[in-house]
C-alpha cells in the first residue's frame, strides 16, 4: 500500500460522521441481538433444528452458493429456476437484495484493501466487521455504479423486484414459524440464527483479511481461516478465493472443508450445475492452474 493510499484510507475514516448512522439498520440489529439473547430462555428441540436448517439455507444455499459463487462470480451455471431458488434463499440472511450485494462485493474485489474497498480492515477491524454497515454509504449505489458493476443482475426483473423487497421472503417464513411453532421457533429460527449468520458473514470481511494463512500472493490482505470456513460453509478460504475469484471451489486441499463446494458438486451430480470453474494443482508445473470449465454437453 502506498503512503498515498494509506492517507486516503485514514481520510475516509476521519471523515465518517459518527452521528449520521444508518439508524434503521442499527435499531434492527440491536433488537435482533436482544431477541437472540432472549431465544436462549426459550429453548426447544424444534427451535434448535429450525435454526440449524435455516442457518444452512441462508448461509450455504443462499449466500455462499447463491449470492456469492453463482451470482457475483459466475463460478458455475444452473437453470434459471434453480438460480432464482438459491438467490431467494440468500434473502433469509437479510444481507440486502441481490443487486446491492453483488455490486458491493464486486467493488470489494476490484479495490481489495485499497481506497474504495467498502470494508477493509485497513480502515479498522470493527469498521470492516460492522462499522461499514452502520455508518458507511458503501451500499447506497448510484444507478451508474449498478450499471457498471452488475448489468447482468440489474437486467433481470425478478432480481430488481427482490432487491426492493428482499425482506419479504423472511417475513413470510417468520410468520409461518410463529403460527406453527410459536415464540420459541420464531426466536431461534429467525433472530438467533440471523444474528449468528450475520456475524459469520461479517467475519469474512474482517477476520479473513486480518488473521490466517496466505497460500497465494494476491497483493491484498486476504487469508485462509479454517474457523471462519467452518462458520460460513467454506467462505473462510478467502486467500484462495481472492487468488481465483471465479473458482466455484474455495477449499482447494482435501482438508480445507468447503461445504458450499460440496453443495455445488451435489447440484452437478444431479445434472443441475454445469460450466463449473475451479483450479487444480498441476504437479508437472508445480503450480495452481484454472481448470477449463466443462460444458454440460461434454459431461453427458
Ligand atoms: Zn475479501
Ligand atoms: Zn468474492
Amino acid at each position: 500500500m502506498t503512503s498515498e493510499e494509506r492517507s486516503e484510507n485514514t481520510r475516509v475514516r476521519l471523515q465518517t460522521d459518527w452521528t449520521k448512522g444508518n439508524w434503521g439498520t442499527g435499531i434492527f440489529l440491536v433488537c435482533a441481538h436482544l431477541a437472540a439473547i432472549a431465544a436462549l430462555f426459550f429453548w426447544s428441540w424444534p427451535a434448535v433444528i429450525t435454526a440449524i436448517v435455516l442457518y444452512w439455507v441462508g448461509g450455504s444455499l443462499g449466500i455462499g452458493m447463491g449470492y456469492h459463487r453463482l451470482l457475483t462470480h459466475r463460478g458455475y451455471k444452473v437453470p434459471k429456476i434453480v438460480e432464482y431458488f438459491l438467490v431467494t434463499c440468500g434473502t433469509m440472511a437479510l444481507e440486502g437484495g441481490p443487486i446491492q450485494w453483488v455490486v458491493t462485493h464486486r467493488i470489494h474485489h476490484a479495490h481489495t484493501d485499497r481506497p474504495g474497498d467498502p470494508h477493509t480492515p485497513r480502515d479498522g477491524g470493527w469498521w470492516a466487521h460492522i462499522g461499514w454497515i452502520l455508518w458507511g454509504t458503501a451500499q447506497n449505489h448510484t444507478p451508474a455504479t449498478i450499471a457498471h458493476y452488475a448489468p447482468d443482475v440489474m437486467n433481470d426483473p425478478y432480481y430488481r423486484w427482490l432487491s426492493r423487497r428482499y425482506y419479504v421472503p423472511l417475513l413470510v417464513v417468520g410468520v409461518l414459524l410463529f403460527i406453527f411453532g410459536g415464540w420459541s421457533v420464531l426466536l431461534w429460527g429467525v433472530f438467533l440464527r440471523l444474528t449468528l449468520a450475520l456475524h459469520s458473514t461479517w467475519l469474512v470481511n474482517s477476520a479473513t483479511h486480518l488473521w490466517g494463512r496466505t497460500r497465494f500472493e494476491t497483493g491484498d490482505d486476504s487469508r485462509n481461516s479454517w474457523w471462519v470456513a467452518l462458520l460460513t460453509f467454506g467462505e473462510g478460504w478467502h486467500n484462495n478465493h481472492h487468488a481465483y475469484p471465479t473458482s466455484a471451489q474455495h477449499g482447494l486441499r482435501w482438508y480445507e472443508i468447503d461445504l458450499n463446494w460440496l453443495g455445488i458438486r451435489a447440484l452437478q451430480f444431479l445434472g443441475l450445475a454445469h460450466g463449473v470453474k475451479r483450479v487444480r494443482f498441476n504437479r508437472v508445473s508445480s503450480a495452481w492452474q484454472p481448470v477449463a470449465a466443462r460444458v454440460k454437453s461434454e459431461h453427458r
